[in-house]
């Protein structure tokens, strides 16, 4: 195995590499290795900031050549922070953001480093997008290759469920494209397995129509009647249309410019809507929402989709400190309803918060073998999100930790097992990549050997390789 210094990174990689080499000494570095959440605090030795896929594979294949441990940075959003690493090297794709759409053929080519910010602007410009994550500054990468949930998924699947093809840089350097047609079974394993099986450089989104105007927003109820607004959701969720995406907040009101003041921070429980159809139908949808009990502010209203899929990114912002616990839910019964309503407004900052994903729809009508993403049969997927300042760490961590631990405990008896891999934390959480997985997990391992045997990418929500047959 050679060796490797500062010196042999600039000389043998920096040779051929088209982008920038961050080294511990270079000036930016710092910045670089700061991820959106501020309490991972990591020194890779180098940072390899890709322009293109030939960086990637050299990047790649030096990291492998000197014994280097390997990151791959998409959107940097991960709350495990599995995006960089200690003394090894990040392949870090944050220059890779452009977004190509064929209009003809309602796709959009993407690379590897976008976030969801960029597909909305550039595929709203013709009035289409695909289902991406429900804030705007999160990573494309990351998000699809766990699954990807957002508000458009009843009516369009999962992000995945969207995916046509990607190309890959796998472990042994070469770039290999991965579709229905072209080794199958990676394509098989990209839609929901992680980033475990190489490199995306890019992905192809089959887009739809959306909007550009959507009728879209939040409402909010005093967080005294989460237990009556989460009774009335269980059915209007169940009996909603396709086209009527929707996240449950469970925190404090967000200082946003559109909320009056008199109400910021305080505690409430919202539900945001986004109807993907035609404005009006998406009035008579949410007409019995709108009515139920006494909203504090409703601001549900025709907006522009990409305004809307933007909305929320000022309220989690970089740097601050994050620590999440999660669950997949199949469904809302009156004691998970009760452990909510209990346990939501227990946490110590007006920071931390729950969120709760809608699902059904048409995720659940694509087979579950078809995808490595295991919940199909999910219903709602929560996670709670324990946030503090950075300045707030002495006194704030361990008890906010402590409470998302305590709300996930309560909710142990009700839940049927699973949980989303993007949702999933570090240490506590690595003994649960297989209960993401299911019965998912032994073909995802059999995959992961033919594609990188020797687990080079393991900074990840890892899935250990299984001795199988031949590539497809
Ligand atoms: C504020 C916030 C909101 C979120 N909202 C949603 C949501 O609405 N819907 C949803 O489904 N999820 C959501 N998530 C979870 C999100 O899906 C994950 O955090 C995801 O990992 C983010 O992707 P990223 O590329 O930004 O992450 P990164 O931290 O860059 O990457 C995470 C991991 O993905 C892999 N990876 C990244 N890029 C590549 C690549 N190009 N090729 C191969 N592997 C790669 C690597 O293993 C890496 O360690 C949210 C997260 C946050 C923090």
């Amino acid at each position: 195995m050679a060796t490797w210094t500062p010196s042999t990174i600039d000389g043998e990689l920096g040779g051929s590499f088209r982008g920038e080499l961050l080294l511990p000494t270079s000036p930016g570095y710092d910045a670089a290795r700061r991820i959106w959440n501020g309490a991972v605090d990591r020194r890779p030795a180098c940072i390899a900031r890709c322009v293109g896929v030939a960086d990637v594979s050299a990047a790649v294949g030096f990291a492998r050549e000197h014994d280097l441990e390997i990151a791959v940075r998409g959107g940097g959003h991960n709350v495990a922070g599995t995006a960089v690493c200690d003394d090894g090297l990040v392949v870090d794709l944050s220059a890779m953001r452009a977004v190509w759409v064929d209009l003809a053929g309602r796709t959009a080519w993407v690379q590897g480093g976008a976030l969801w910010g960029d597909v909305d602007r550039e595929t709203q410009a013709h009035g289409l997008a695909t289902t991406g994550g429900i804030i705007g500054h999160t990573g494309v990468a990351g998000l699809t290759l766990g699954g990807g949930l957002g508000f458009l998924v009843r009516k369009h699947g999962l992000a995945v469920d969207n995916l046509l093809a990607t190309e890959v840089v796998t472990a042994d350097g070469s770039l290999l494209r991965a579709s229905a047609d072209e080794h199958p079974d990676l394509f098989w394993a990209l839609r929901g397995g992680g980033g475990n099986f190489g490199v995306v450089t890019s992905f192809r989104f089959a887009l739809h129509p959306v909007g550009p105007t959507v009728l879209a927003g939040p409402v909010f109820w005093a967080a005294d009647d989460t237990a009556d607004v989460l009774c009335f959701y269980r059915d209007f969720a169940a009996e909603a249309p396709d086209e009527l995406g929707s996240v449950v907040r469970l925190g404090t009101v967000p200082p946003l410019p559109d909320i009056p003041e008199h109400l910021h921070w305080r505690p409430a429980v919202s539900i945001a809507c986004c109807y993907a159809g035609a404005v009006e139908a998406g009035e008579h949808a949410v007409r019995a929402l709108r009515r139920f009990g006494t909203p504090i502010v409703d601001l549900l209203a025709p907006t522009p989709y990409a305004d809307f899929q933007g909305g929320l990114d000022d309220t989690v912002p970089h740097g601050w400190h994050y620590y999440w616990k999660a669950t997949s839910l199949p469904e809302l019964s009156d004691d998970v309803i009760t452990v909510i309503a209990d346990h939501a407004f227990d946490a110590g900052s007006p920071l931390s918060y729950a969120a709760m994903f809608h699902l059904g729809g048409a995720v659940a009508r694509v087979p579950r073998e078809g995808t490595a993403y295991a919940g199909r049969d999910v219903a709602h997927h929560i996670v709670i999100d324990a946030v503090w300042l950075p300045d707030e760490s002495g006194e704030r961590a361990a008890p906010e930790a402590a409470w998302a631990r305590r709300f996930l405990e309560a909710l142990q008896p009700h839940r049927a097992g699973g949980v989303y891999v993007n949702f999933l934390d570090a240490d506590d959480d690595s003994g649960r990549v297989r209960e993401a997985y299911g019965d998912q997990y032994s073909r995802l391992a059999e995959v992961k050997a033919r594609y990188d045997p020797d687990n080079v990418f393991h900074h990840n929500k890892n899935i250990q390789p299984r001795e199988a047959g031949p590539a497809g």
